[in-house]
C-alpha cells in the first residue's frame, strides 16, 4: 500500500524568496501550490506517490556516510518516467531544488537536498529484455547492478565492468563513473554506455548517446547529476564466463607490489585486477595483496597458473587460489556486508577518502599517506590501491591524472557516528591528503567525503569546466539539480 500523506502535510520550498506550501487534496488526488495561501498551480497527478511523512523524509536525510543530514520537503516514489518529467517540470517552474537518489550510498550528502524534492529512482528498475547473443540491455536508472548482472548472466552475458559492491543503482554509479577491477581492461562503467534516457533540469525527456545530443550525453556520464536525471540506460554486454579463478597474492613491500600491478595492468593478463593494503600487528600499513581474477570458459581457457603468475614477486607461501562461480565472484562482498550489518558497523560513519594518483607518484604519495595512517583512523574499513589504464577511460567528466597508469587509492574509513570530533578530524585529514595528491597532479574520485568548495570543483574539472558549466546552463537553466554536490 503506498503511504498517502495527510491533507495538512506540506512541501515547503522557496519561490523567489517566498515560502511555498504544497497541500494534498485526497479527494481529487491532486496537489495545490499556494504562495502565502494564494493558489499558484497544481502539482501534477502522479502514477506514483509523493511522500511527506517523517519516516520517508528522515530516511532520505541520511546516506551511507551518516555524516551529513539534510531534510527534504518531499520524496517522490515515481510510478513512471512521466512522474519524473512532471515533477522536474514542477520544480523547475517553482525553482525548487531536487536530487535523484539511487541507493543513497554517497558518503557526503551528495543525494540530499534541504527543503527540496528527492526522486527515489528505485521504482524505475526495469531490466531488459536481455536476448542471448545481444550486445546490450536497456535498464531503468534505479536497477541495481546485482539484478542487472543476474539478468545478463542468465543469457551468458555480462556488463564488462562492476563496482566491488553490487547493491548500487545504475543511475548512481553512472553519475560518478563506476570503477572496478575490470577497469584496467574496459574503462569505467560510464565508458560502457550505449545510450541514456534522461530528464533534463528543464524537464525535457531526451535520449542521448555519442551521436545524439552528445554534449548532453557527455555532461551526464560522471556528471554528478548536474544536468539531468538519468531515467534509463542502455548498457554494453559481453560474453560472461561461467567460472573464474581468484588469486590473492601477498607482498611485503609497496614498490614491488606496485611494479607487479603495473606489469599486470599493462599486459592485461587478468580480467580483473585490484589490490589491498592492511596493517601488521604493530599497526603499520605494510601488508600488500594483489587480488586478480582470470575468467574461465567460455570467455577464456581454463586459467593456467604458471603463465598467469610468471615473473611475479609475491610471497609464494601466502598465496591463495580459489575457483568460483562468476556471480559468486561479482557478489564476493555480500558475506562481509551481512557481517558488518549484523555487527551494526554498516550504520557507522564513513568519512571515505577516494583519490586517484598519477602512477609516477604513487609509490611516494601512497607511501607517505600509508605511513601516516593508523588502524584507529581506518577503523573496521579497508584500504584499496590498484591501477587503471588511462587509454580505456574516455568520459571527459571522470577526471583522471595525466598519466598512462593512474592508481585508485581509497581509505574506506569506518568510525562511530556519535564521535563527531573524530569524524571532523578525519574529514580534515581527507582534505589534507587530497591537497598532497592534487599537488602532484592527482585528483579525487568524488564518491567520498573530501570537503570541497566551488573553487575546488573548478580546479577538479580543469579543462572541461567551461563546457560542463555551459551544459549546466543549457540543460538546468534554473540550477535546481543536485545541490548536495556543491558544484555550481
Ligand atoms: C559499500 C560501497 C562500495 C562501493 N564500491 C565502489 C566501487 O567499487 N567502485 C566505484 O566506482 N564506486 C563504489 N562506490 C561508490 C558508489 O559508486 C557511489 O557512491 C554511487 O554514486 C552510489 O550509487 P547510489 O545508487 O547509492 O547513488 P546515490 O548515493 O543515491 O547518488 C549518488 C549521486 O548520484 C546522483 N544520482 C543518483 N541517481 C541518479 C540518476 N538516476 N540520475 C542522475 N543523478 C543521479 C545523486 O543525486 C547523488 O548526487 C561504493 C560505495 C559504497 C557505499
Amino acid at each position: 500500500m503506498p503511504r498517502t500523506p495527510s491533507r495538512r502535510t506540506a512541501l515547503r520550498g522557496l519561490v523567489a524568496g517566498s515560502a511555498v506550501v504544497i497541500g494534498f487534496d485526497p479527494f481529487t488526488r491532486s496537489w495545490a501550490v499556494t504562495d502565502s495561501g494564494r493558489p499558484l498551480s497544481g502539482v501534477p497527478r502522479l502514477d506514483g506517490t509523493l511522500l511527506t511523512d517523517d519516516a520517508s523524509l528522515g530516511a532520505d536525510a541520511d546516506d551511507f556516510g551518516h555524516i551529513v543530514h539534510r531534510r527534504p520537503a518531499a520524496v517522490l516514489r515515481p510510478g513512471s518516467v512521466r512522474d519524473v518529467v512532471a515533477m522536474v517540470r514542477f520544480c523547475n517552474r517553482h525553482r525548487l531544488p531536487l536530487a535523484p537518489r539511487g541507493q543513497g550510498h554517497g558518503t557526503n550528502g551528495q543525494a540530499q537536498v534541504e527543503g527540496g524534492l528527492i526522486i527515489e529512482t528505485g521504482p524505475l528498475s526495469s531490466i531488459g529484455p536481455v536476448r542471448t547473443g545481444s550486445s546490450h540491455v536497456t535498464v531503468g536508472a534505479g536497477a541495481k547492478w546485482s539484478d542487472v548482472a543476474k539478468a545478463a548472466i542468465a543469457h551468458g552475458l555480462t556488463p564488462p565492468v562492476f563496482t566491488d559492491y553490487l547493491e548500487l543503482s545504475v543511475g548512481g554509479t553512472l553519475s560518478v563513473g563506476g570503477l572496478g577491477g575490470q577497469s584496467h581492461q574496459s574503462g569505467a562503467q560510464v565508458d560502457n554506455v550505449v545510450e541514456l534516457e534522461v530528464v533534463t533540469g528543464a524537464g525535457e525527456l531526451l535520449r542521448c548517446s555519442p551521436t545524439r545530443h552528445p554534449d548532453l550525453f557527455h555532461s551526464v556520464l560522471a556528471g554528478l547529476g548536474q544536468c539531468a536525471v538519468i531515467v534509463g540506460a542502455t548498457l554494453r554486454l559481453v560474453p560472461a564466463p561461467e567460472t573464474v579463478r581468484h588469486y590473492l597474492l601477498p607482498y611485503a613491500d609497496l614498490q614491488t607490489f606496485l611494479e607487479d600491478q603495473q606489469l599486470l595492468a599493462t599486459e592485461g593478463r587478468f580480467a580483473y585486477l585490484e589490490g589491498q593494503v592492511s596493517a601488521d600487528t604493530a599497526g603499520a600499513f605494510n601488508q600488500f595483496a594483489i587480488e586478480a581474477v582470470a575468467y574461465g570458459p567460455p570467455v577464456g581457457d581454463t586459467p593456467d597458473d604458471t603463465a598467469l603468475l610468471r615473473g611475479l614477486r609475491y610471497e609464494t607461501s601466502g598465496a591463495q587460489i580459489t575457483d568460483l562461480g562468476y556471480y559468486d565472484f561479482l557478489d564476493r562482498l555480500a558475506p562481509s556486508v551481512a557481517a558488518l550489518k549484523e555487527a551494526g558497523l554498516w550504520a557507522y560513519a564513513h568519512p571515505w577518502l577516494n583519490l586517484v594518483l598519477p602512477g609516477r607518484s604513487t609509490a611516494d604519495v601512497a607511501g607517505a599517506l600509508l605511513d601516516a595512517l593508523t588502524p584507529a583512523d581506518l577503523g573496521p574499513g579497508v584500504v584499496l590501491l590498484y591501477p587503471l589504464l588511462r587509454e580505456h577511460l574516455h568520459a571527459p567528466l571522470l577526471r583522471m591524472p595525466e598519466d598512462p597508469v593512474p592508481y585508485l587509492f581509497a581509505v574506506l574509513r569506518t568510525t562511530p557516528p556519535e564521535d563527531t570530533a573524530t569524524v571532523r578530524r578525519l574529514l580534515n585529514a581527507n582534505r589534507s591528503a587530497y591537497e598532497k595528491v592534487q599537488a602532484v597532479g592527482g585528483t579525487q574520485y568524488p564518491v567520498g567525503s573530501v570537503p570541497f568548495q566551488h573553487a575546488d570543483w573548478k580546479r577538479h574539472f580543469g579543462p572541461v569546466w567551461k563546457r560542463f558549466a555551459e551544459a549546466r546552463k543549457t540543460y538546468d537553466p534554473k540550477g535546481i539539480l543536485v545541490p548536495g554536490q556543491g558544484i555550481f
